[in-house]
C-alpha cells in the first residue's frame, strides 16, 4: 500500500477557518512528500445530518482534493470489533461500569497523573463483575501496561503524555475515537497524521495502542490552532467563521483561502502554488489570531 496522509473531520457542523487551515496543511504535508491524500469522515459520534456534504463542499471549494472515495467510520464496525477482540484475547482489556460522575468522584490512584482513569474496575472480583453486569452495560477499557509514552512530532519534537486505561468501546456500544483512529489509520495505509495540536495530548495513547496491535505508528505533525481575539480557540460564535457565513458577508472563497495561506507564510493563489514552496520547517509554531473579514468576525 502506498503511503498516505489524511484529513478526518467530524461531521458535527460546518468547518470553520481553523478546520480549513488544518486541512490545507494536511494536504500540503501529504502532497509535498509524495503521499496520497485520503478523506475520512469521523461520524461515530456527534454527526449532524447534512454536515458531511457541507464539509466536503467547503474543502473542495478551498482547493483541498483527495484520492479515492470518502471513508466513513460508521461503515467500519467489523474492523474495530476485530481489534478489540484481539486485545481482549491477549488479556489487554476489561469491562468498566463507572459513570462519568463516579470517575470524577473516585480518589485518584497514588502517583496517577491528573485526568487518568483511576482504575476502579480494573480488578473487579468475579462476583462483583456479575453483579455490575446485571445493572448496566459495560464499557471496554484498555488494560494499559504503561503510564506514559513518548511520540515524535515534526513540529513539537519528542512529546511524552499520559497513557491510562482509556475507553475502547463506550457502554452504548459506540467505538471510541482513540481506537477508531488507530485502526483506520493503519487499515488505510496512513503513515502521516497532520491535525490540530489540541489532539497532541491524545497521541501517546494512540501510538501505544498501535504498538499493542502491531500496527505502525505514523509520523505526526500537530499544527497550531486558530484563535479568536480573546485568545480562545476559534468557534462559531466568533462571527463569520465559515465559508457560507463569509460569503454572506461578501467575502469570496479565494480571498479566504489567500488569507489562510498568508497566515502560514505561503503565497496566494491555487494551493499548487503554495505546494511548490512548502517547507514544514518554516511553518509558524504559534497559534494564529483570526483578524476577521467582511466587517464582522473579530
Ligand atoms: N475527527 C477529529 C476532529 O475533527 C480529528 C481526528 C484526527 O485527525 O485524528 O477533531
Amino acid at each position: 500500500m502506498t503511503s498516505a496522509g489524511r484529513f478526518a473531520p467530524s461531521p458535527s457542523g460546518e468547518l470553520h477557518l481553523g478546520n480549513l487551515r488544518t486541512a490545507i496543511l494536511a494536504w500540503l504535508f501529504a502532497r509535498s512528500s509524495g503521499r496520497r491524500f485520503l478523506m475520512r469522515v469521523e461520524d461515530l459520534d456527534r454527526a449532524r445530518a447534512g454536515a458531511e456534504a457541507e464539509q466536503l463542499r467547503d474543502l473542495a471549494a478551498i482547493g483541498v482534493s483527495w484520492d479515492g472515495g470518502v471513508v466513513r467510520q460508521t461503515e467500519r464496525w467489523p474492523l474495530y470489533a476485530e481489534a478489540v477482540g484481539r486485545l481482549t484475547a491477549a488479556g489487554l482489556t476489561y469491562e468498566c461500569f463507572c459513570t462519568r460522575r463516579e470517575i470524577q468522584e473516585a480518589p485518584s490512584a497514588p502517583h496517577a497523573p491528573q485526568g487518568a482513569y483511576p482504575g476502579t474496575c480494573r480488578n473487579l472480583p468475579a462476583p462483583e463483575l456479575e453483579a455490575r453486569r446485571a445493572i448496566r452495560p459495560a464499557a471496554i477499557r484498555l488494560r494499559s501496561e504503561v503510564r506514559e509514552a513518548m511520540v515524535q512530532d515534526v513540529l513539537h519534537g519528542s512529546y511524552t503524555g499520559i497513557v491510562d486505561d482509556f475507553v475502547l468501546r463506550r457502554n452504548d456500544g459506540v467505538t471510541a475515537y482513540n481506537l477508531a483512529v488507530v485502526v483506520d489509520d493503519a487499515a488505510q495505509g496512513i503513515d502521516q497524521v497532520v491535525r490540530g495540536d489540541d489532539l497532541l495530548p491524545s497521541t501517546p495513547r494512540q501510538a501505544y495502542l498501535a504498538s499493542l496491535l502491531n500496527m505502525p505508528v505514523p509520523e505526526y505533525a500537530h499544527v497550531p490552532l486558530v484563535l479568536n481575539a480573546d485568545g480562545a480557540r476559534l468557534a462559531k460564535r466568533d462571527g463569520a467563521v465559515t465559508l457560507a457565513e463569509l460569503a454572506v458577508a461578501g467575502v469570496r472563497v479565494e480571498e479566504v483561502r489567500d488569507v489562510l495561506l498568508a497566515s502560514l507564510g505561503l503565497p496566494a493563489g491555487p494551493l499548487e502554488r503554495a505546494l511548490a514552496v512548502f517547507d514544514p520547517a518554516a511553518l509558524p509554531r504559534e497559534p494564529w489570531v483570526w483578524p476577521g473579514m467582511g466587517g464582522r468576525g473579530a
